[in-house]
């Protein structure tokens, strides 16, 4: 079987740059991410996942930052392949209002941030997505 998501790095500016993460009830801590509906862009994914994820509501998505993560898992003895589109996305609300889709949330450092995503292709997308900052700003 196969899954599409699409996710977003997301970001804040404050003093320093903060970035979104969640903790997903199997345990581990990832990005906002979420089923590709059908007829949905990747876009529109991102944008109704996060407001249902975390109530953000201005989220803006940076242009020309676009990263693809594949992996496997299994569910009730069908291996699924999935896929998830990576995007950069700023947003200016810092409160958070999770749903019962995950059992928590951090607003982290980029060095807080390395050490608390569970997977390296996450981690990959980070370090692109901090590279991709220093060119913006
Ligand atoms: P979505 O947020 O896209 O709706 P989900 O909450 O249904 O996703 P995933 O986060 O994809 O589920 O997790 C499904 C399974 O895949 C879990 O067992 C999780 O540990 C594993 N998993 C999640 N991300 C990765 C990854 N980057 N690499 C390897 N395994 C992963």
């Amino acid at each position: 079987m196969e899954e599409r998501s699409a996710g977003a790095v997301i970001f804040l500016k404050t003093n320093e740059l903060m970035f979104l993460i969640l903790n997903y009830p199997s345990g581990h801590w990832d990005f906002v991410k979420g089923n590709i509906e059908k007829g949905e862009t990747h876009q529109e994914t991102i944008i109704r996942e996060t407001r249902e994820e975390t109530g953000i509501q201005d989220l803006k998505i940076i242009n020309g930052f676009n990263k693809e993560v594949q992996y496997s898992y299994y569910r009730k003895q069908t291996k699924i392949n999935k896929k998830v589109f990576y995007y950069l996305a700023e947003t200016n609300t810092k409160k958070i209002t999770i749903s019962i889709e995950h059992i928590g949330y951090k607003w982290l450092s980029f060095s807080d941030m390395i050490k608390t995503l569970t997977y390296e292709s996450s981690l990959q997308v980070l370090k692109e997505a901090k590279n991709r900052l220093k060119i913006i700003n």
